[in-house]
């Protein structure tokens, strides 16, 4: 977390809470809207309702939620508002390889991080320009997925995989060290499932350049950081605290709804 305003979100008291109730309220561009209007959802859950406003806002955010209570859409919705608002600056002839990732999502295990991609990819389909999304998990070869990644612009995957690939390719790292979206999905799972040392190694990759970055005063790319876990035992609230510069989950505002 690098300074951005940070919001601590829990589903619970949501009943008294927020006044979001309608996807209209969330301002959302009218592909979106279609979409989930196809999908069936007619209205956002707590958590998205919460979450939506303050990623579009340009906020870091930690939110806790329960599973099956919408975690996904609630990070993949302004993820891909982002990408709409990307494709309208893009250059006609900007290629595809020039452009790097949007988005990183770390998922727990290779199930999850399909069942990620799956659901993000169906938001997609209302889109006129649709983002290359990628799964990176075990499973395919290394090559083939750093070849798919070139051409990346959501990649949803798991700690180990990922390591594997970015530390054999300096590109690829260059290229996710550019992302404005970091997401640490199911961060109770990534912790206890074991993960976390590979996630740990990724962050610190990411994080190395952005340092860099501002010790040559270069323009430095503002990511967003969206840390999504269904429970927030003391054990993640130390990993997570000893990350940043400043404490996750200490002394910064923190909003219920
Ligand atoms: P979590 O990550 O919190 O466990 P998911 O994002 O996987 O939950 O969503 C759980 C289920 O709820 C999915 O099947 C998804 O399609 C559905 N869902 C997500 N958002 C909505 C919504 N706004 N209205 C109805 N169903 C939704
Ligand atoms: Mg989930």
């Amino acid at each position: 977390l690098k300074g951005n305003v940070f919001k601590a979100l829990e589903e619970d008291a949501a009943e008294e809470g927020t006044d979001v109730s309608a996807w209209k309220d969330l301002d959302l561009s009218s592909n979106i809207l279609s979409a989930l209007s196809k999908m069936g959802f007619s209205t956002p859950t707590p958590i998205q309702a919460a979450a939506i406003p303050e990623i579009l806002a340009g906020h870091d955010v930690v939110g806790k939620a329960s599973t099956g209570s919408g975690k996904t859409l609630a990070f993949g919705i302004p993820i891909l508002e982002n990408w709409i608002e990307l494709c309208g600056e893009l250059d006609e002839d900007e290629s595809k390889e020039s452009r790097p990732p949007t988005a990183l999502v770390l998922s727990p295990t290779r199930e999850l991080a399909h069942q990620l991609t799956q659901h993000i990819t169906t938001l997609c389909k209302g889109l006129s320009n649709s983002p290359y999304v990628t799964t990176v998990t075990g499973g395919l070869s290394v090559q083939k997925q750093q070849r798919q990644l070139s051409k990346a612009d959501i990649i949803i995957g798991t700690p180990g995989r990922l390591w594997e690939v970015m530390s054999s390719s300096n590109t690829l790292t260059d290229s996710f060290r550019q992302i404005k979206f970091l997401v640490v999905d199911e961060a109770d799972r990534l912790l206890t499932e074991g993960h976390f040392k590979e996630a740990e190694q990724i962050l610190n990759a990411l994080d190395r350049q952005q340092d860099a970055d501002e010790d040559d005063d270069q323009h430095s790319p503002t990511r967003q950081t969206l840390v999504f876990s269904a429970t927030f035992a003391k054990g993640l609230q130390q990993k997570l605290a000893g990350k940043g510069k400043q404490g996750l989950m200490d002394g910064q505002e923190s909003m219920e709804y």
